[in-house]
């Protein structure tokens, strides 16, 4: 095992981590499978309202390559297509029936996993509407079917500084783990599985399989930040990268041949330790958040989530469910105040000094300025990266210049925003950025 050296990101602990204890959520009626928070998809539907589905029933597939399908993960009916604006296609939701009827694919024998041909593999994960979960680097799309990374990274922490806990991920999958990590073999030589250092104690189960240790402060479990610093070659900057959720899910599928629709997701709020729930891919957010005050913002992470209402579901990427104060009242001369409790990326107030857990908020203290060069997202950016500088080049369209600045190496951790204290979007700017790119090459 490897510790990767990084130095850089937010240090300061969180108030609200979830323990490990684990709850079942009720059944929900409704399941969806959103668009919205699949990059760069264009969706084709393949469904109209009223028609029956059942588990495993292709919804709707990406124009790009109709053989990336995105599967029913419940059996019912479709209850209503959702567009948004110009007509695109936000979610699918199912009214479910009591009892799951499962499309039984074709299962794969365990002890053909080195022998079956690579794109007998591929071809049953596009059907079962889990290619998808490999993703791409830079642009974290989905992977070509086609190539051979170089290198694939698994994080065992998710993206978000409370997803859920490895240990509670691979309680009882041990197995299907193991397997996923010989299917990765097959598609590459060097396997890079990573853990956060605070989870690693409860995981000594899985010790073998963990190659790196990463630093305990977000974003160091993030695979754009662990082939950042890996990386030696530029082919490998088209790496590829899968959660270990998703990896579990695409053995369970290979080994059962049955859609696999349960997921563990953590929804956490202030003051409440929640913990992790079991629930179906598509959930209702209403079912997961329960009760609400006003005052909340509901996100799917806490630095660089999806915003979300009661009346959404959960995407197929998704898998924490953050409830954040929204406060907008604006302290008089707060600047002046020791700020105790309030987290600060810039050390402006004394809780800087202090290892309390810190409580955020989406309070802007103020609205947008301009750029004062101060060099807080420079300084907290894990990647090394000046986006002021990028963000500089792209509003005068100089690609080229945000490219040498390495914008392609942003992997959209949200905490350059978060740190900005003339409230800069940046890591919207980046993203448009990476986003536009990524079209003109298309
Ligand atoms: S530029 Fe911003 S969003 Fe991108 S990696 Fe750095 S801190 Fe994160
Ligand atoms: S943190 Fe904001 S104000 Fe400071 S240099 Fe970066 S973009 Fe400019």
């Amino acid at each position: 095992m490897e510790n990767i050296k990084i130095l850089k990101g937010f240090k300061p602990r969180l108030a609200g981590m979830p323990d490990i204890s684990v709850i079942q959520a009720e059944a929900p009626e409704t399941i969806a499978v959103p668009a919205m928070d699949i990059p760069y998809i264009r969706p084709r539907l393949l469904v109209k309202e009223n028609d029956l589905v059942k588990t495993g029933t292709p919804l709707f597939c990406d124009k790009r390559n109709n053989c990336i399908v995105y599967t029913s993960p419940g059996t019912g009916i479709v209850k209503q297509i959702v567009f948004g604006k110009r007509r695109r296609l936000k979610e699918v939701v199912i009214a479910l029936d009591k009892k799951d009827d499962f499309i039984r694919f074709e299962t794969l024998p365990r002890d053909s996993i080195n022998t079956i041909p690579k794109s007998k593999i591929v071809k049953l994960l596009q059907e079962g509407g889990l290619w998808q979960s490999f993703r791409e680097f830079p642009f974290k799309d989905t992977a070509g079917e086609n190539r051979r990374p170089p290198m694939i990274i698994v994080s065992l922490n998710g993206n978000d500084p409370f997803s859920p806990h490895p240990e509670v991920v691979l309680e009882n999958n041990k197995d299907y783990f193991e397997f996923g990590i010989k299917l990765l073999k097959r598609f590459s030589e060097q396997i890079i599985i990573t853990s956060r250092k605070s989870s690693l104690e409860k995981l000594n189960k899985f010790k073998n399989h963990i190659t790196h240790i990463v630093p305990d402060f977000y974003p160091a479990w993030d695979p754009g930040v662990v082939l950042y610093y890996l990386k030696k070659f530029p082919a490998e900057n088209h790496s590829w990268c899968i959660s270990v959720q998703h990896l579990i899910l695409v053995a369970k599928f290979l080994l059962t041949g049955i859609y696999p629709v349960k997921r563990i997701i953590t929804v956490t709020r202030p003051n409440n330790k929640k913990p992790h729930v079991v629930t179906r891919q598509g959930a209702p957010v209403k079912d997961l958040v329960g009760s609400l005050d006003d005052n909340l913002f509901i996100t799917t992470g806490r630095f660089n989530g999806r915003a979300v209402g009661r009346e959404s579901h959960m995407g197929f990427f998704e898998n924490t469910l953050a409830l954040i104060p929204d406060n907008q009242k604006e302290v008089l001369f707060g600047f002046i105040q020791p700020g105790l409790t309030k987290p600060t990326a810039s050390r402006t107030f004394l809780s800087c000094l202090t290892r309390a857990p810190k409580t955020l908020d989406c309070n802007l203290h103020g609205e947008e300025r301009a750029c004062i060069n101060c060099g807080y997202c420079t300084n907290i950016c894990p990647n090394d990266l000046a986006p002021s500088f990028i963000m500089k080049a792209l509003s005068s369209d100089d690609i080229e210049d945000a490219l040498s600045y390495g914008l392609l190496d942003c992997c959209r951790c949200g905490l350059c925003s978060y740190a900005c204290p003339s409230k800069i979007e940046l890591t919207e700017i980046l993203s448009h950025g990476m986003d536009a790119h990524y079209k003109d090459k298309e």
